[in-house]
Parts: C-alpha cells; structure tokens; sequence
C-alpha cells in the first residue's frame, strides 16, 4: 500500500513540471518575522483544497515567494492530488502556440485539470493581450471548477492592468475571481539570498540592487 502511494506520488511529481523541490521544513521563517507562520501552516493542511481557496503570494525578488508555493505544490502531492507548476510567462506562450496549433482545448486542460497549479512569477513582465486573454481564460476556468490556484506575483493589484496587456477591465475581471475565495499573504523584507551574501560578508552583486537593510 505504502509503496503504491510511493510510485504515484513519484509519477505525479514526474509531470508536475517543478523547476526544484524545496519543503517548508527549509523554510527559514526567522528570516521572515513578517510572515504569519500559522497561517502558512493552516494552508499546509490542505482545507484550502476542499474550498477551492487561492492563494496569492505577492512581494519583491528573493523573498521565497516560489519556495513557499513550490512546498505547499509539495505538500498538495502528497495528499494525493495531481499538481502543476507554471510561469505566467510559460503559460502564455504555450497556450497561445497551441492556439497556432490548433490543439487549444488540450493545452487548456493540462494547465485547468490538476488539482493546484502554481502560475508564479505573474507581473515580471507584462503580458500582450492575445496572452493576457489566454491567462484570464484558465483563471476563469479554474475559478468554475473550484480549482486553487498558488500565484506569486512581485505586482500590487492596482497594477495588474499593465500586466494584462494594458486591459484593465479584463485584469479586474480577473482579480474578482482570484480574491472571491482567496489567501492573500503579503510578503515584505529582504531577498533571502541578499541577507545570506550579507551575512557572508559579501556586497551585493549589483550596485543597483543594493540589501534593503543597512549592513550591519
Ligand atoms: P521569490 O520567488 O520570492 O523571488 P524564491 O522563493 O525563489 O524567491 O527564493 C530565492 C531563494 O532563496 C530560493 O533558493 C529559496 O529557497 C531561498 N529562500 C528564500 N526565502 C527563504 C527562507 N525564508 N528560508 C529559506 N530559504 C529561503
Ligand atoms: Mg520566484
């Protein structure tokens, strides 16, 4: 029994596209005081499954906004469940080269059927409209399905228009059905590697992204 739910979970993980594995046993939240453990371990149970609750993630570079939805994609697979990840960025162009191809309905369903789909990075760059049509299209069609997705975005919502391709009402069409059932964490301080080149005594890397902190 337990070495079938070993191979599943091993065959889900195989096709759940994940650029790298990270646990929220990895997660430093001492380096996050910000951030509300219980609420990051409340969505760990997974009742955000059975709601079909959201959850947004949103914050600058570095601050383990991926981690975080990666663990909780993680965590959603072994509960048994099939999961996806995703860039809205990757998202798009595929979608949009099915659309060439012909074949959008099935690229429709490998980003609409599993039970999660994390759609990171939403806001690094703005979307044409063609693509930001198609993103609006598995939000919606997640959204009716009662489907969670994980987003992260490095956006505030009020600038959700640029990122949908300058269309604010189809971004406000979207966010409607993104906040209706929705866990919104809000992520500040400083990038996790900045602190670790900091604390190794290093200076920063480029001179236009200097630590949000002084050094110490
Ligand atoms: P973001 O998606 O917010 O830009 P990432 O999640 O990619 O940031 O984090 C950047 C790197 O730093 C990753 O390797 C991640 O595992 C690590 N990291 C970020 N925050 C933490 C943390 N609080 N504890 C442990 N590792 C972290
Ligand atoms: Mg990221």
């Amino acid at each position: 029994m337990a070495a079938r739910q070993r191979a599943t979970l091993a065959l889900t993980l195989k096709f759940a596209n994940l650029p790298y594995h990270k646990r929220l046993e990895e997660f430093d939240f001492t380096a996050q005081p910000g951030l509300d453990r219980r609420l990051i371990e409340e969505l760990a149970t997974g009742r955000f499954l059975s709601e079909g609750r959201n959850i947004i993630l949103l914050g600058p570079p570095g601050v383990g906004k991926t981690h975080l939805a990666i663990s909780l994609l993680l965590r959603t697979a072994e509960l048994g469940h099939r999961v996806y990840f995703t860039s809205a960025l990757d998202l798009a162009r595929r979608l949009s080269k099915a659309v060439a191809e012909n074949r959008l309905h099935r690229q429709l369903a490998v980003f609409t059927q599993p039970k999660v789909l994390v759609l990171d990075e939403v806001g690094y760059l703005d979307l044409e409209p063609a693509h930001a049509s198609l993103l609006f299209q598995v939000i919606a069609k997640r959204y009716e399905k009662h489907q969670p997705l994980i987003l992260t975005s490095n956006k505030a919502f009020g600038e959700w228009g640029q990122v949908f391709g300058g269309d604010a009402v189809l971004a406000s069409a979207a966010l409607d059905r993104l906040r209706h059932r929705a866990t919104v964490l809000h992520i500040r301080g400083e990038s996790y590697r900045l602190r670790e080149r900091r604390q190794a005594g290093v200076a920063p890397a480029h001179a236009d992204q200097p630590p949000t902190a002084p050094i110490a």
